[in-house]
């Protein structure tokens, strides 16, 4: 088992023979441990309405610049189906923090999909009440993505200001959540402004000691219509550079603390770096979240700028190895939770 000074020594690694060896060695433990299969998330991002005001998310309340939406029952509905129709296994519904997507609703929603299809039906709508998630849990919802995005309580505080009266705190809901049964999912960002080499090794422990069915883990990415994206890069020999390597290096190390974890090569590696799903894939990536949200919001949903997107159109899961020119892997069929290993 690797240690926590391997890991602190790791992600300071500057020597590109050690990293490839790791990247490697990253890749070897994803084979050996949940198989050749890239599974397919369709994502649908069915509102950009938000409440919160977290200080690196272009999505954020105060940010007036953002024309918002919410999606309709109708299209949620017809987008769940072309996920399946693409042959994927699995749909997320991503939103900001809204209010309007209210328990109900969301319920009709949930069992709507899956007496339709055989999807998985994954959420990551922010912090929501027990009441709202335990709703649609019993409505048919399998698993929650919520990032914790750093397990350093300052700085979580200081990038997330509190909303009225509730204390933010994401560690203690995603207990929650897999308390209810949620296959739980959650990750960090790389390279927040005062992220330190230490907090980030303090975040993948956090990510085993969760036990995590999914880690997400990206570059942070500046954007200018929030406070933290108008900070300059000033930087302290500690700081933690969001670059792709660095987030290449966090995805490795959390296949070797985590090795049955299903680990998205993810869309914020993708805006670094082209070709940044293939290579996430081997460094120890299982998992691509194409997007499927209709083009019209798509565009709206502008939680960093340049969003890698695959293209404007979707993507069938046929054409997946292909277009990202990646050998000896495999699509993965079926939902693909951690259990299995299909
Ligand atoms: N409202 C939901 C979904 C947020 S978007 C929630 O709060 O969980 C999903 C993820 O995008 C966030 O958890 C965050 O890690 C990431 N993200 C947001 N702003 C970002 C930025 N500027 N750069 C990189 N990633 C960002």
């Amino acid at each position: 088992m690797i240690s926590k000074k391997e890991i602190t020594s790791l992600l300071q690694e500057k020597d590109p023979h050690i990293l490839e060896t790791l990247w490697q060695q990253a890749d070897v433990v994803r084979q050996r441990n949940v198989g050749p299969a890239i599974h397919l998330r369709g994502l649908i991002e069915i509102s950009n309405i938000c409440r919160r005001s977290c200080c690196y998310c272009g999505l954020r309340a105060p940010n007036e610049a953002v024309k918002r939406y919410r999606m309709s029952t109708e299209e949620i509905i017809a987008s769940a189906r072309t996920v399946f129709d693409l042959g994927y296994g699995t749909v997320v519904m991503q939103a900001g923090e809204d209010g309007g997507i209210t328990e109900e609703w969301l319920c009709q929603i949930i069992s709507s999909i899956k007496s339709s299809t055989p999807l998985a039906v994954t959420l990551s709508l922010g912090e929501r009440t027990e009441q709202e998630l335990a709703a649609w849990k019993s409505a048919g919802a399998d698993r929650y993505l919520l990032r914790f995005e750093t397990s350093n309580r300052q700085l979580y505080t200081a990038i997330h200001p509190d909303f009225g009266h509730t204390v933010s705190n994401r560690i203690e809901l995603l207990a929650k959540l897999k308390t209810m049964g949620y296959e739980t999912g959650s990750g960090v960002m790389v390279g927040i402004p005062g992220q330190t080499y230490e907090m980030l090794t303090q975040d993948i422990l956090l990510f085993r000691e969760l036990d995590l069915d999914m880690i997400g883990i990206g570059p942070y990415i500046p954007h200018l219509q929030t406070p933290l994206g108008q900070i300059g890069s000033e930087q302290h020999p500690e700081q933690v550079p969001n670059t792709a390597t660095m987030a290449y290096t966090v995805l490795a190390l959390c296949r070797l603390v985590c090795p049955q974890a299903n680990i998205p090569a993810t869309t914020a590696l993708a805006t670094l770096n082209t070709n940044g799903y293939a290579v996430g894939l081997q460094r120890g990536a299982n998992v691509v979240m194409p997007n499927v949200t209709p083009f019209r919001y798509r565009k709206l949903y502008e939680i960093y700028p340049e969003k890698a997107c695959f293209s404007q159109d979707t993507i069938a899961a046929s054409e997946v190895l292909q277009k990202l020119s990646i050998k000896n892997r495999t699509i993965g069929t079926g939902p693909g939770g951690r259990s299995k290993s299909s």
